[in-house]
């Protein structure tokens, strides 16, 4: 079963910039992708389109939204569908900016979709703690983000996408402002997680170490307007995560 079908995707922005495009992408369900290209070749216009955030000028997108099924969700160019990444439409999205509320605990950041999706407060509450313990940081569900490390506010960040239990996983750059040792921690706990959680993960980054070792398949992007220049399997004998 597809979880993303994009054909002949392409973006122009208002300023003259055309992003994207032509541009054909299919993803299975609970593979692991990355998205490889040089800087503003269009890999975050390609997972705000996926994600609905943004509309493609032209070409047909459809995206399974919810466990089981895919769904025509054919986004009219120049028209973004109102709540197509709302809670509950199966997509997270995690950025490089954990973009957390500072006012507020750990707990409660986490547990925001659900209370945008007026998810019963206990249950809501329940499943935030679980989301929290899934990436390690079970005992901080009180903390606040000030409190907490760069590493550790992208698991926040990575919990409160996954508390929705998406199909779909959209990651932009995510490690890219962490150290060294703490992303490669990141890295394979993410494996984990995806092993265990079977979810659809669309991963973009700028090291090529990170697509190999994380992803099933490398897609690389052309320079702008993005295109698709490769797209490679990647065998392990060694299982992953
Ligand atoms: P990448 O994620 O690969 O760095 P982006 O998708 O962010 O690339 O950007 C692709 C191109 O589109 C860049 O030239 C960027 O400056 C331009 N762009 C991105 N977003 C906008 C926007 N909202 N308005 C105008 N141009 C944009
Ligand atoms: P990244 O390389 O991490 O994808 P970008 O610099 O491409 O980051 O984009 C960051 C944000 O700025 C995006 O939300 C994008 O829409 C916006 N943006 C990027 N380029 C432009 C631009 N030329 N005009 C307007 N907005 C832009």
């Amino acid at each position: 079963a597809l979880a993303v079908s994009l054909r002949g995707v392409t973006k122009a922005y208002d300023n003259g910039i055309t992003a994207l495009g032509p541009f054909d992408l299919t993803v299975r369900k609970g593979e692991f992708i990355s998205l490889l290209g040089p800087s503003g070749c269009g890999k975050s216009t390609a997972l705000r389109i996926i994600a609905g955030l943004s509309a493609p000028s032209s070409g047909t997108v459809r995206v399974a939204r919810h466990k089981g099924s895919v769904q025509p969700g054919h986004v009219q160019p120049g028209h973004v569908q109102p709540g197509h990444v709302q809670p509950g439409h199966g997509i997270g999205f995690v950025f490089q900016e954990p973009t957390l509320m500072p006012w507020t605990s750990v707990r409660e950041n986490v547990r925001l979709p659900l209370r945008l999706a007026r998810v019963p407060k206990a249950d809501a509450r329940a499943r935030a703690d679980e989301a929290l313990a899934s990436v390690g940081l079970a005992d901080f569900a009180d903390a606040y983000p000030r409190e907490l490390s760069g590493g550790m506010k992208m698991r926040v960040s990575l919990a409160r996408a996954l508390v929705t239990d998406p199909e779909i996983l959209l990651m932009d750059e995510p490690f890219a402002a962490l150290d060294e040792i703490t992303r490669f921690r990141l890295n394979n706990d993410l494996l984990a997680l995806w092993r265990r959680l079977g979810k659809t993960v669309i991963f973009v980054t700028h090291s090529v170490f990170e697509s190999v070792y994380l992803s099933q398949r490398v897609v690389v992007m052309t320079a702008r307007p993005g295109r698709i220049q490769a797209d490679i399997r990647i065998e392990t004998v060694e299982p992953r995560g």
